[in-house]
């Protein structure tokens, strides 16, 4: 999961204040906003990744976090969770009363903010969903595999039952209302606005002991080995869900679910085409006139398949039943065997006398016959 850089996002130092922080994510938010920057069409991008490092910054829990366990932790993870940026994952806990200059925003945002700010920070979110990619061996995803695979996780931490510390109370700051009152200065005049309580962040409860196993996030990461059952006939692109394993939830809310995405290798001598498999199989010159029976591998083991006399490379035959087993989809594939004739480059000159004398037999075929006729028509 790649990690992002907040700090470096908004330009300011580790250790920068709130203050530090709001006035740059102000320059920043003015110089790339996307109205002022219409044929910069990188603005965007660069422009929601300051939104959402500073809903993530802005936040001193979600900082703490994030300090702790890296952007996976607190954000939305949209890029990685392959989900796109619907609705502007990214910028859930971000308060508009946070700006002075609304009017630059609103046209961006539209009415994208009602919902965000007073006691929604407080509500039960679950985390978001992650995605991993997974490289699968061409023999792994055809007849199933267990794999083990390695997972930073952050869960409720153990000691304090996801809580953050012991001995819950009121909090003074807010009188357990969980919202602060604060006038600021603007333009306009002087603006009264409600934002979340910087000490219960939003709960109205603070702990009269934190918890130092986990600084009072109440989330623990840990690294595991956790084994998946890959189930047969797996192709690339497939999905795998692995239920609680994504990104934390928030306030009470369950972790987002972990999908593995799977990316198949390739065999030497089998091809896939969903849930068929190709093979082409070599005959010799004789084989391909005369005929044979033949011994040719499948996934299954290997089967004997008569030959016809008069095979020609490109001549297909169908083996039923002898594809992929695609477990998901509850069907079975089948086998094409493709013949390729090989013409041999050199002959010893036995074998020469023995094809100047066929060749002095009518070995036409229709086909040849027919090209003969155009050949002389077209003179
Ligand atoms: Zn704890
Ligand atoms: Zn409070």
């Amino acid at each position: 999961m790649n990690n992002k850089d907040y700090y470096k996002v908004l330009g300011v130092d580790k250790n920068a204040s709130q203050d530090e922080i709001k006035s740059a994510f102000r320059k920043m938010a003015k110089k790339y906003h996307p109205d002022l920057n219409k044929d910069n069409p990188d603005a965007q991008d660069k422009f929601k990744e300051i939104g959402e490092a500073y809903s993530v910054l802005s936040d001193e829990n979600k900082r703490r976090m994030y300090d702790q366990y890296g952007s996976a932790a607190v954000d939305g993870s949209s890029a990685s969770a392959g989900q796109g940026y619907g609705g502007f994952g990214g910028f859930q806990g971000f308060d508009p009363s946070d700006f002075g200059f609304d009017d630059i925003f609103s046209s961006f945002f539209g009415g994208g903010f009602s919902g965000f700010g007073g006691n929604g920070r407080t509500r039960a979110r679950r985390g978001s969903d992650t995605l991993m990619k997974i490289k699968l061996k061409f023999d792994e995803a055809i007849y199933g595999a267990e794999k083990k695979i390695n997972l930073d996780v952050i869960e409720d931490c153990d000691e304090c039952d996801g809580k953050g510390g012991f001995n819950e109370k009121t909090c003074s700051t807010c009188n357990g209302r969980g919202q602060v009152q604060t006038r600021t200065n603007s333009i306009l005049g002087p603006i009264v606005t409600s934002s979340t309580c910087p000490d219960c962040h939003g709960t109205g409860k603070t702990f009269k002991k934190t918890c130092t196993d986990c600084n009072g996030t109440g989330k623990i990461k840990t690294n595991k080995d956790i084994t998946i059952n890959i189930p047969k006939g797996i192709n690339t692109g497939d999905r795998l869900r692995v239920s609680g394993k994504g990104n934390p939830g928030e306030n009470g809310g369950g972790n987002g679910d972990l999908y593995l995405e799977f990316i198949v290798g390739e065999h030497e001598y089998f091809e896939r085409d969903n849930d068929d498999i190709y093979l082409e199989v070599p005959l010799t010159l004789t084989e391909a006139i005369l005929g044979c029976k033949k011994e040719v591998p499948t996934l299954y083991g290997n089967v004997k398949l008569t030959i016809q006399p008069g095979t020609n490379s490109g001549d297909k035959q169908r083996i039923k039943g002898k594809g992929v087993d695609n477990q998901n989809r509850r069907r079975k594939g089948d086998m094409y065997v493709i013949y390729k004739v090989y013409t041999p480059k050199k002959l010893t000159r036995e074998q020469k006398d023995l094809i100047s004398k066929l060749n002095k037999t009518d070995l036409n075929t229709r086909e040849i016959e027919d090209f003969n006729d155009f050949v002389e028509a077209n003179n």
